[in-house]
This record gives structure tokens, sequence and C-alpha cells, in this order.
């Protein structure tokens, strides 16, 4: 244990780890983000949990019992830095303390108490062999390690595989994903309030077509959460 110890001072001395948002060397009791960084993310301060921008996207298109984000996303910001580590750069890691800020930042709303499974978006199976992980799933397991709340990664599935939505206009978004999604076990998901993860949320045509996806399935209620908000 305690050569453990001496061996992580020593490595964090040759080679310290690094804030992803300011690169500055990060210090005991720190974990991927320094303190000043963390106090500057830019949060939403979302409370009104129907009516904010990330519910808007969905208003009138797709049930649901609440929905918002916990981060602006902006360009070249600290939020897109986060996102681009824990997607591109295999930092899975940091998915799982983002899930944990989301509890943390959401947690006085009462959006955690109801619900039953916390629903990862599906990556294609493609995907999932090339980058290793899903970054939503470990989004939810951080949200699991202080709720208790059960992940559910195999009721909904993604059956398509789409090309990258990035260079995509808006109206091309939503035909992108439709009918990507599929229930494979619907009765898992009977009389429950699932809530749908998401690293980002752009226009909302991902995480909508899985909502979409399962909306019909009887007694369900649905809540959105992303953890940035373009
Ligand atoms: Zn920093």
């Amino acid at each position: 244990m305690i050569m453990r110890m001496i061996l992580n001072d020593l490595l964090n001395l040759f080679y310290p780890r690094l804030c992803l948002v300011c690169q500055t060397p990060l210090v005991k009791g720190e974990d991927h983000i320094c303190l000043l960084c963390s106090n500057h993310l830019p949060y939403t301060y979302f409370t009104d949990m129907k009516d904010n921008r990330v519910s808007r996207l969905f208003q009138g298109k797709v049930p649901f019992v609440a929905a918002t984000a916990l981060f602006y996303f902006l360009q070249k910001g600290s939020s897109q830095k986060l996102v681009h580590s824990l997607k591109y750069h295999g930092n899975k890691k940091l998915g799982y303390e983002l899930g944990r800020l989301a509890v943390t930042a959401y947690r006085e709303s009462g959006l955690f108490d109801t619900v039953d499974l916390l629903l990862p978006v599906p990556l294609h199976p493609k995907r999932m062999k090339q980058r290793g992980y899903n970054q939503s799933e470990w989004i939810a397991r951080g949200i699991q390690s202080v709720t208790g709340i059960a992940i559910d990664t195999s009721s909904l599935s993604r059956i398509k595989r789409t090309e990258s939505q990035t260079r995509k206009q808006r109206s091309e978004r939503h035909k992108n994903v439709e009918g990507i999604f599929h229930p494979s076990n619907a009765d898992a998901l009977k009389n429950k309030h699932v809530l749908l993860l998401d690293d980002v949320i752009t226009t909302g045509s991902t995480i909508g077509a899985c909502a979409e996806a399962i909306k019909d399935i009887p007694g369900i209620r649905i809540s959105i959460l992303g953890i940035t908000v373009v």
C-alpha cells in the first residue's frame, strides 16, 4: 500500500497528471479537472425541467417527464475539451466523474427521485468495438455510484449505424437517425421511469429517436439528461 503510494507520487513527479481544461498539473485530490477550472465549468443551472433549452427540443415531439443538460457545450471551451477527452481519447473514467457531477447538480431538483432505470444511448456494436466503451454508459455508472439506480444496456438497441451527425444540417440529422433504435426487451421497460443519457445534445435528434423507439411501451415514462447541450 505504502509502496504504491510512493510509486504514484513518483509517477506524478515525472509524468504529472494534467488538468484536461487548462493543462496545469493536478494536485492530490483533483481528478481530471483542476479546482479552478471546476469552479468555472459552464453549468446551465436549468431548474425548470419542463421548459429549458433541452426540453424545448422535445416539446410536442415525444412525451417526457423532465429534460435537461448539465453544461453548455462551448466551442473550444472547457466542456468541449471534456467531451472530446471522454469520447475520442479513451478517457472513460471522466464519464464517471461527469455522472457524479450531474447528480450533485440535480439532486435538489428531484430529477433522480422517481427514475427506475438509467438508459445510456446505445452505440452501434461496430462503433462500440472501435471505441472499446460506450461513453454514455460511463456517465450512467457515475450516476449509479451515488444514486444506486440500475443501468439497463440491453433493452434498447441500435440497429443501424449512422454517418457522423456533426457535418449534417438539422433536417438531415432527423432523417439520419429515423428508426435506428429498437426496443430489444420492451417488457423490461414496461411501467418504468427511464432516464435517457447522452454526452452531447445538439438538435436532440439522436436521443429523440431513442425516446421515439420506446415511447409506446405501456406505462413507460421518459426523462432526458445530456452532459452538454449545444
Ligand atoms: Zn484547469
